[in-house]
């Protein structure tokens, strides 16, 4: 009845007042479970480079198999994970299983880079280059085909802290990319102190490139500056055939978006990657891997 209920509700709240919504706590509590039950996957999305339509590498992007729940999506657990510090080991992983996959990969001879997130905290860890280093080496990996992706917005918590990182993994020949660029607010002086190769224009900044003009005019002067700091420029949300060949006109070197592909296992983006992917090719695949 509403009383035994509403009684029920006054306990729940009091008893995690201090520590969030109670859902959050089952959740995190599942996460920690789901970290050492291995229920963690990498999906990968893949980089088309502009001019050929041709598949330069994936994004890894993480999935949470839950038993119950189904695939839970990365933006309903890594905001969480990152506040419990959990995404230290998950980040850790991450780094490991694409290591692992670029191997298996080679091994295959498929030809693909993997672009990894870092998160904020990942970023502030003392052993976060030794640690890619190591996990590159066991798996007798070459630098030059791991990227990181930092968003703009994580890349100006901490500047100084920041630009240490990124200059000692770009040392070690990681490439580095400005994932969410336009949205951070971030100095055109920071940027171009950034030792990043490539920036990543924003979905927001795609959306309604067709339908409205001002939203046009925005976008090509992102990507003009992205440009003009001499970066690689990747647009990302690519849903349309219109958006796309606006984006190429702007000049973007690569493309990822939903009009390609979906994110999808590492077995059926092999199978992507080796079916010959040209221009002619891409809508049909696009709409075989729909998941
Ligand atoms: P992100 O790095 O900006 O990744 C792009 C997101 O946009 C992905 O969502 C991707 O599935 C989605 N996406 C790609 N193409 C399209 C499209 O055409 N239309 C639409 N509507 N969406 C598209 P996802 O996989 O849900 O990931 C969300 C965010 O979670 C990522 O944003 C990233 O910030 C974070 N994330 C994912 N994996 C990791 C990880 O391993 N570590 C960390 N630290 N963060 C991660
Ligand atoms: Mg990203
Ligand atoms: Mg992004
Ligand atoms: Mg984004």
């Amino acid at each position: 009845n509403a009383k035994a209920a509403g009684g029920a509700r006054y306990a729940f709240f009091d008893a995690s007042m201090t520590k969030g919504p109670p859902d959050q706590i089952e959740l995190l509590r599942e996460l920690r479970l789901a970290v050492e039950l291995n229920q963690l996957e990498l999906h990968y999305q893949p980089k088309i480079h502009a001019p050929t339509g041709e598949i330069t590498g994936a994004e890894a992007l993480l999935r949470w198999n839950h038993p119950t729940r189904g695939m839970v999506s990365p933006a309903s657990f890594i905001p969480l994970a990152e506040r419990s510090g959990l995404i230290i080991p998950i980040g850790r992983w991450v780094i490991e299983d694409a290591s692992r996959q670029l191997r298996i990969w080679r091994d295959q001879g498929i030809r693909m880079r993997i672009a990894i997130n870092l998160s904020v905290h990942q970023l502030r860890q003392p052993d976060l280059a030794d640690r890619i280093a190591s996990a590159l080496r066991t798996h007798q990996i070459n630098p030059e085909l791991l990227t990181c992706e930092v968003t703009e917005t994580s890349a100006m918590v901490d500047v100084d802290a920041t630009v240490r990182v990124l200059q000692k993994l770009h040392a070690m020949g990681i490439q580095l990319s400005i994932d969410d660029f336009g949205t951070g607010h971030s100095s055109l002086a920071y940027l171009r102190s950034l030792p990043a190769d490539e920036l990543k224009i924003d979905r927001s900044f795609v959306l309604d490139l067709e339908t409205n003009e001002d939203a046009r005019k925005v976008a090509r002067a992102v990507v003009n500056l992205a440009k003009a700091l001499d970066r690689k420029v990747v647009a990302e949300g690519v849903e349309t055939e219109g958006q796309n060949r606006i984006l190429r006109e702007f000049g973007c070197d690569q493309l990822q978006g939903y009009l390609f592909a979906k994110p999808m296992s590492a077995k059926a983006l092999a199978l992507w990657a080796t079916d010959n992917v040209g221009p002619r090719t891409m809508n049909f695949r696009a709409s075989i891997f729909k998941d």
